[in-house]
């Protein structure tokens, strides 16, 4: 029995690729998963037989760290969350909603921001997010500059990118790997162009580490990647973590009540602002939901 990783899933087959020798193996899973309802996802850490010929069948499958239902995959580590410095201009919403999703599922959010090449106050936005304690990395997928940076980020985890159309997720990908878009190119030609009706995710070998995507690199859309309960918003802003049980009364929404150490430490200067609108913003979302309409 060996231990591997599924990278692929396609037609009932899973394609492990063994974690030492990394060769590849064509699995069918036991029927048990079948029975029990739990099926392999993508990402999942296995062990598996060898038969013949490069085939084999998954016997069982390691505890995951996290799971997604779209994309499909299990046990990303990292969602590297990319922003242009200018062109488009940074979105503090959309990097906050990624983030937030991201620390619900458990995936370490990595901030990336592309085009430094470009003039603009880049660092001021930079600063947003290092002051909240998050890894930043200034990248220009047009010069190199700091993609060895992301390499090392990248190097022995499973990672997956999200952003905007625009910001510039497939050039950094290219700067990163110019073998994986020709990669993806090429499986999107054997699956038939118009065939993709239901997206299926695939991990790339990338930089020691692998990257998830779908065919021809559309990205990570996070807003599909779980409902975010109203009480559970705060947790997942950690630079809120030492102020949460600060607050006057202990129902603290964090986005009026007097007495509320978050609002206080806004105004002192040690949560970021954008942060702080974002949370609002989306604990109303969050409140808005009936609760009859969450299960
Ligand atoms: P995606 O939609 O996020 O995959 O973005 P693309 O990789 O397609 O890039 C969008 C546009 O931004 C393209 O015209 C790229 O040439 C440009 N672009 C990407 N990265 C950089 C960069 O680092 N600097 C500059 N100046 N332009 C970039
Ligand atoms: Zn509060």
């Amino acid at each position: 029995m060996g231990k591997g990783i599924i990278i692929k899933a396609l037609s009932g087959f899973y394609y492990v690729k063994d974690v030492q020798s990394l060769d590849t193996f064509e699995c069918r899973a036991r029927g048990k998963f079948r029975k029990d309802d739990f099926s392999p996802l993508v990402g999942d850490y296995v062990e598996y037989t060898a038969t013949e010929n490069g085939k084999g069948v998954v016997d069982d499958i390691m505890p995951r760290k996290n799971s997604l239902v779209r994309p499909p995959v299990a046990n990303i580590d990292k969602l590297f969350v990319v922003a242009a410095a200018a062109e488009p201009a940074p979105n503090t919403f959309v990097i906050d909603k990624m983030i937030m999703n991201a620390e619900n599922n458990k995936i370490e959010p990595i901030i990336v921001v592309n085009k430094c090449d470009l003039p603009s106050d880049f660092d001021s936005f930079a600063n947003i997010y290092r002051k909240c304690g998050f890894c930043v990395i200034c990248v220009s997928a047009a010069t190199g500059e700091g993609v060895d940076a992301l390499k090392n980020e990248i190097s022995g985890s499973v990672c997956a990118f999200a952003g905007n159309t625009g910001v510039g997720k497939s050039s950094i990908i290219n700067a990163l790997e110019p073998a994986l878009t020709l990669d993806t190119g090429e499986i999107s030609d054997k699956l038939g162009r118009g065939r993709h009706t239901t997206r299926h995710i695939q991990l790339y070998s990338a930089a020691g580490g692998y990257i998830a995507d779908t065919p021809g690199f559309s990205s990570f859309d996070m807003d599909k990647c779980g409902f975010v309960h109203k009480d559970n918003v705060q947790f997942c802003f950690r630079e809120f973590e030492p102020y949460i049980t600060k607050c006057k009364f202990t129902s603290c929404s964090h986005t009026k009540e007097k007495g509320c150490a978050i609002i206080d430490a806004v105004k002192d200067g040690d949560i970021p602002q954008s942060r702080f609108e974002s949370y609002c913003r989306f604990y109303g979302e969050s409140a808005a939901v009936p609760d009859w309409q969450l299960k």
